[in-house]
């Protein structure tokens, strides 16, 4: 039985999940994710903001909008109340600007999660091969560098602990220049309980967690996003 995020989406006609319910989605799995609530007003924003505690980050919520950031649709690091609902009014413009045609949500309200560093996670379906994950560095090294490694759902440990060993960049996960190094056994349980979640949801056509923030004591990940196959 496919979880009811999926097939709520595709009753409504959608292949693309939002933040929030790519989150519950993955969350539902076992795989940490930072708490994101949806607020579809400025009120709502404003209120939950209270309680989520500041600093917090606030995104449109639209499965129009997949890049988020390049659309003007995320505001990090906001301290009270008053930018909170500065950076609702700004995103809702910016989404209109970027697509007026675009059905929003709202917006998704989550904590600003402490530094760490940025790897990401991702599964794509190869013809041939079907299901495959990705790891690497987020920013930069997957953009410019395409400092990624690839392997072949399912993975066993050993898969999971040479993918993350073989990139480039592995040096930067065991801490470089005062850097926090990443707990890289959490960072395979990830990739362990990713691949057994892909494996057993073919209603899955990719799915990528970038970035997830990762420190010496965990990993989260703060941004999701999963498409799913289109209905025959
Ligand atoms: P998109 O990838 O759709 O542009 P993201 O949700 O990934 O949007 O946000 C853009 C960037 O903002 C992320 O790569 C990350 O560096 C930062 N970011 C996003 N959410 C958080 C958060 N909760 N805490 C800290 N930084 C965040
Ligand atoms: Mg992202």
């Amino acid at each position: 039985m496919p979880s009811k995020i999926i097939s709520n989406a595709l009753r409504n006609g959608r292949t693309v999940l939002t933040e929030v319910e790519s989150k519950q989605l993955v969350s539902e799995a076992g795989i940490p994710v930072i708490e994101t609530t949806l607020a579809k007003t400025k009120a709502q924003a404003i209120s939950m903001s209270k309680e989520t505690g500041f600093p917090v980050v606030l995104k449109i919520v639209s499965p129009d909008i997949i890049h988020k950031s390049d659309s003007g649709g995320v505001k990090l690091g906001l301290e009270n109340a008053t930018q909170v609902g500065r950076a609702y009014g700004e995103i809702m413009a910016a989404a209109k600007r970027a697509n007026p045609e675009a059905a929003i949500h709202g917006v998704s309200l989550q904590e600003m999660a402490k530094p760490g560093v940025e790897v990401i996670m991702g599964m794509s379906k190869d013809d041939q091969f079907g299901p495959v994950l990705m790891f690497g560095l987020g920013g930069v090294f997957v953009e410019v560098l395409k400092d990624v490694a690839f392997r072949i759902v399912p993975l066993v440990r050993r898969d999971a602990s040479q993918m993350i060993r073989e990139i480039k960049g592995y040096p930067l996960l065991e801490g470089y220049r005062g850097q926090e190094p990443a707990n890289i056994t959490v960072l395979e349980d990830m990739l362990l309980k990713l691949s057994d979640f892909v494996d057993k949801t073919p209603e899955i056509k990719e799915l990528d967690l970038n970035p997830i923030l990762a420190y010496s004591n965990g990993a989260v990940a703060v941004d999701a996003r999963v498409i799913l196959e289109s209905q025959a």
